[in-house]
């Protein structure tokens, strides 16, 4: 059978993966419940605490892509009439209310202007007492990251019982992470991006106080924090069944956190930082103009206005067809004028920047 065509993949996820990520998805498969395999999940789930940065009991992947975190996230902790303060700068906010809704929430959107980030005080008299309080960290339409750690101190000395929920799908292996010292109660992350592992799976985390106020038999059965613990984490009676884990991804996963590990979560960053750095700079000395709000700009995923003129979707395809090489198109009203260009796990190094940047300046010519 003919491969399918490599590409880079500059654009908002999936990314590459790094090559233990994918030698691992080769690997014999074991069983669920295999001994083997059930070190391998122990160990992921370890890993997740380390790249989290927590200390969380219940964190684990969900099977599912980063939206199955967001689903769960919700599912577990909303009650009908709970207010759910969501912060919207973008799309995956727009998101949250729509899910948070589903679950009978009283959704209070906080919006704010495409390309700035969330702004504390805005989010705080929204409402004096919240259930929750919801917020993208990485906004991947937009390219703009918010400050949850400045987002959870205010929130804990103003109303320490409403409990915080982060969208860190973009975020995860590619910047800071401090979930615990951020006072993070609920996070959910993806595998596509940063982590560079394909997509699949959501690491998720629940804090002691979530779990304290968790919504027992949540109307989603797949989705039972409960239940899912009780295979993940196991009991006086072992591990009990709850659905057929994604053994080959998570197998995967745990390969692309141990080759993040062993380069250094810092080290991992500040890689990131420095290419992402050095894509900006590369289409300022262009001419071109970046999206995001300066000083808070992502550095794995960039945006950059098209300029007047030049056709948008004209020149990813042909990126595609000339350089095999993918970035993504801008969202919602910025769908045509801008492009989102990601710098994700493997792909945050000087040689992706540069191809990236050669391909721009010919195709523009
Ligand atoms: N949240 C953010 C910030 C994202 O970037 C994405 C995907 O791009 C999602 C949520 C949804 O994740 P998925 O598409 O993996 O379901």
């Amino acid at each position: 059978m003919a491969l399918l065509t490599e590409r880079t993949l500059l654009g908002p996820g999936p990314s590459n993966p790094y090559p233990e990520a994918t030698a691992a998805l080769a690997a014999p498969l074991l069983g669920h419940l295999d001994p083997e395999f059930i070190r391998i999940l122990d160990r992921t789930c370890e890993r997740l605490r380390t790249v989290w940065g927590t200390e969380n009991p219940l964190t684990m992947p969900l099977s599912g892509t980063g939206s199955i975190g967001m689903e769960a996230a919700f599912a577990n902790t909303v009650r009908p009439g709970d207010v759910v303060v969501v912060a919207v700068n973008g799309l995956f906010g727009t998101r949250m209310c729509e899910v948070a809704s589903r679950y009978g929430a009283e959704v209070v959107r906080v919006d704010h202007e495409w390309g700035t980030p969330v702004d504390v005080e805005l989010v705080l008299a929204a409402h004096p007492s919240p259930a929750i309080v919801a917020a993208v960290h990485a906004e991947t339409s937009t390219g703009v990251r918010s400050d949850i750690g400045a987002l959870g101190a205010a929130l804990r000395s103003r109303s320490p019982e409403t409990l915080l929920l982060a969208d860190c799908v973009t975020s995860i292996a590619g910047d800071t992470l401090e979930v615990d010292d951020w006072g993070v109660d609920i996070g959910y992350a993806g595998t596509q991006k940063c982590l560079g592992v394909a997509p699949g799976l959501a690491p998720f985390t629940f804090s002691e106080r979530a779990w304290q106020r968790r919504v027992e038999n949540p109307p989603v059965w797949y989705l039972d924090l409960g239940l899912l613990g009780a295979y993940v984490r196991g009991g006086p009676g072992g591990r009990a069944y709850h659905h057929t884990a994604p053994v080959a991804m998570i197998a995967s996963l745990d390969a692309g956190l141990g080759r993040i590990l062993d380069e250094g979560l810092p080290e991992v960053a500040a890689r990131h930082r420095a290419a992402g750095q050095m894509l900006q700079d590369g289409l300022i000395d262009m001419g071109l103009e970046l999206f995001a709000a300066p000083g808070h700009r992502l550095s794995q995923l960039t945006t950059v206005r098209v300029p007047d003129g030049v056709d948008s979707a004209k020149v990813r395809a042909q990126l595609l067809s000339e350089y095999d090489l993918e970035i993504g198109a801008g969202v919602g009203e910025f769908a045509a004028g801008v492009w989102r260009i990601g710098l994700m796990g493997r792909n945050a190094a000087p040689e992706r920047v540069e191809l990236v940047l050669g391909a721009l300046r010919r195709v523009l010519k």
